[in-house]
């Protein structure tokens, strides 16, 4: 019996719904993720994205894609809250940032990422979790269980 996870935006129109465990989660430092969080480092949980359902508002949650690649972001058009980003290839590749679940999602941050870009502003803390200077590299990430497709 899995527990349903809830979330959403600040403004309250979106509204989501995961019926899986988070898989892994970690901070990313990437100046991407700077600029859309505002703040140093983006907590995010990567979950398997079969798994996540957007029960309100589905059409203020906006994707932007970055003309340069990598993965595409989700926030809602109406507060700018952000809430997911997925590789736009293979939605089942996903995350969702820490702070838009409504309670304890279980799952706690392990890693960090992107630290060679790293905002000079607030030192990276001392708290022994593993630093990668980019992304994680791939054969170190746990695979999301396989599920059939449609
Ligand atoms: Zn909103
Ligand atoms: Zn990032």
């Amino acid at each position: 019996m899995t527990q349903t996870l809830t979330g959403g935006c600040l403004c309250g129109a979106v509204r989501f719904e995961l019926e899986a465990a988070p898989i892994e989660a970690g901070y990313c430092h990437c100046t991407r993720c700077q600029r859309r969080t505002g703040v140093a480092a983006s907590a995010q949980a990567r979950i398997d994205g079969e798994r996540l359902a957007v029960i309100e508002g589905d059409g203020l949650l906006t994707w932007w894609r970055h003309p340069d690649g990598g993965f595409e972001k989700g926030f809602c058009r109406a507060c700018g809250g952000h809430l997911f980003s997925r590789n736009p290839d293979d939605h089942a590749q996903h995350t969702i940032r820490m702070s838009a679940f409504d309670a304890d999602p279980g799952v706690r941050p392990s890693f960090r990422t992107f630290v060679a870009y790293a905002a000079a502003w607030e030192p990276i803390p001392d708290d022994g979790l593993l630093r990668y200077d980019e992304r994680k590299p791939y054969q170190e990430r746990v695979s999301p269980p396989s599920t059939s497709t449609d």
